[in-house]
């Protein structure tokens, strides 16, 4: 939601840099409150995203799987990208089966 708002702000060509994204934030935190939940990002780690994204870092990605559309680490693109939400990573309820008999040793 963020990244929508900033990327439509600075793509407007009004605002750009700290401006848009500061722009972005304030849509982003107006929009948060209309449904009443609080919002997850700080100001911070809003900023911090912005520029992963404006570094190639991050980009928009959609899942293969259900199809919804997501930010990913520009390293998991180059393959077939799934999201959390079909494939959870392998360490949320599976794999603590394989460990006892190693810490028996
Ligand atoms: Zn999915």
């Amino acid at each position: 939601m963020l990244l929508n708002a900033y990327r439509f702000i600075a793509g407007n060509g009004s605002l750009e840099g700290i401006r848009a994204m500061l722009a972005g934030y304030r849509m982003y935190r107006e929009q948060v409150s209309v449904t009443g939940e609080a919002a997850q990002l700080s100001f911070t780690r809003a900023w911090t995203l912005v520029r992963f994204y404006e570094r190639g870092m991050l980009k928009p990605a959609r899942c293969t799987c259900c199809g919804g559309r997501y930010v990913a680490h520009a390293h998991d693109l180059r393959r077939r990208f799934v999201c959390g939400l079909c494939m959870p990573p392998a360490r949320v309820g599976r794999g603590r089966k394989a460990a006892p008999s190693a810490a028996t040793g």
